[in-house]
């Protein structure tokens, strides 16, 4: 049995450590891409956006070693996966070369997308890998003008980060609150008030028309006419799964590998997605999802070891995300969906708070700032399927 692992970030890593904890004796290959990486394995990335980002002192680890590996008794191949082949069950790398499986995990991630119509010209970034977090940090010099396009959870955050360096930050989000989509439209409006108490300075319900500077970006112009300085944009705006080297395998690619609940890719034998490419069947929600946090990827590969390890697994779990802005940890669980409701049920939005949100009689999500502890109750009821009602009684 010869297990090939494509994409060496916390979900291929995970998926292969995994493998090995869950006693599985098969071959393992892990084929590693990240680019300007030692080995071709990515550090874990949420420091990017906050301690790399905000100290030139902070350093960032590569999630594991050719050592580690090898210890592991898995076979690390540095390079790009550039094709499939499923009939003969070979993955071609970028040089020629190819490498034989008989199952595949695709933990390819996603990718920073970009603003169409936006030449890419120095000083504009997008985030995604150690190396782009250092340019940021490097050209973020003291009197550098900042502009942030994407008012999402990473958009929002690197704007506070570089805002407590004392950065002028502006942002541009066409959305009327930031990070609306995680926190729904009265959390975002909370926060987003926050944020501009900070002196973020908030461009919302307009978009980027176009860049000035031709060699190099010296400012932003906005479909309301406005026009931004800008020594340094960052690019906020979402991602892309990594699915290009998989055109014309025969792989569902709407939008990341489709999968079942096992994470299994429908259509294709022995063939399993992981981490932010993953696209699968939530039995929670009875939706297809794609989710791109940290802890979603880890779980991925614990349930796609599993698998492997001969022990059918499902991926249930509930979605978490967090990021640290505001002063403290801003932690969501579940979903908060438009038109939800909302109760604050601990502390305050201007401060430190637990908020609950539910519909229908039931509670189906949570937001904490600065509250780790004061969750937890709440979370407990939320994986427990509990009511409104129940949920606001543990007030
Ligand atoms: C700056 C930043 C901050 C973040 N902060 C948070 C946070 O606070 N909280 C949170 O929940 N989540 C956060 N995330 C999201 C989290 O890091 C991701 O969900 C996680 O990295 C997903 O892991 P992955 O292994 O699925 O994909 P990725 O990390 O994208 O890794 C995929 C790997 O596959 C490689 N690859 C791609 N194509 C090929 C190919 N053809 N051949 C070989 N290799 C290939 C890539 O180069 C990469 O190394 C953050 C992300 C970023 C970028």
């Amino acid at each position: 049995m010869r297990i090939v692992v494509v994409g060496a970030s916390l979900a291929g890593v995970r998926t292969v450590e995994g493998l090995r904890r869950r006693g599985s004796d098969a071959d393992v290959v892990l084929v590693a891409g990240e680019p300007g990486a030692a080995d071709g394995v990515a550090v874990d990335r949420p420091p990017l956006s906050k301690a790399f980002l905000a100290s030139p002192d902070a350093e960032a680890a590569p999630l594991t070693t050719r050592e580690k590996l090898g210890a592991l008794g898995v076979e690390l191949v540095p390079g790009r996966a550039v094709d499939l082949d499923l009939g003969a069950r070979r993955v071609g790398l970028h040089g020629g070369e190819s490498v034989a499986f008989d199952r595949l995990v695709v933990a390819t991630g996603s990718s920073p997308r970009t603003v169409p119509g936006l030449e890419p010209v120095p000083g504009v970034f997008t985030l995604r890998t150690a190396a782009d977090a250092a340019a940021i940090r490097a050209a973020c010099t003291e009197d550098a003008r900042v502009v942030v396009v994407g008012g999402g959870f990473i958009g929002a955050e690197v704007a506070w980060t570089l805002r407590q360096l004392g950065r002028p930050v502006a942002l541009v989000e066409p959305l009327p609150t930031l990070m609306v989509r995680g926190l729904g439209p009265e959390l975002g409006a909370a926060m987003t008030r926050r944020h501009a108490a900070a002196g973020v300075d908030l461009h919302l319900g307009t978009s980027v028309a176009g860049l000035e500077g031709r060699d190099r970006v010296e400012g932003v112009r906005l479909t309301d006419g406005t026009r931004l300085p800008a020594d340094v944009v960052v690019l906020g705006v979402g991602t892309v799964p990594e699915t290009g080297w998989l055109a014309g395998s025969g792989l569902d690619l709407r939008d990341g590998v489709v999968c079942d609940e096992h994470l299994a890719a429908v259509g294709a034998e022995g063939v399993h997605a992981v981490g932010d490419v993953a696209r699968w069947h939530h039995p929670r929600y009875g939706v297809d999802v794609r989710v791109e946090h940290w802890t979603n990827a880890v779980e991925t590969a614990g349930v796609v070891a599993a698998d492997l390890a001969g022990e059918r697994a499902v991926h249930d779990a509930l979605p978490y995300v967090w990021t640290d802005q505001l002063g403290g940890r801003l932690q969501v669980f579940g979903q908060v969906r438009p038109g939800d409701e909302v109760r604050v049920v601990s502390g305050d939005l201007d401060g430190s708070f637990v908020a609950i949100t539910g519909g229908e009689g039931q509670l189906r999500g949570l937001v904490g700032l600065g509250a780790v502890k004061q969750l937890m109750p709440f979370r407990r009821l939320l994986l427990a399927g509990a009511g409104w009602d129940e949920a606001l009684a543990a007030a």
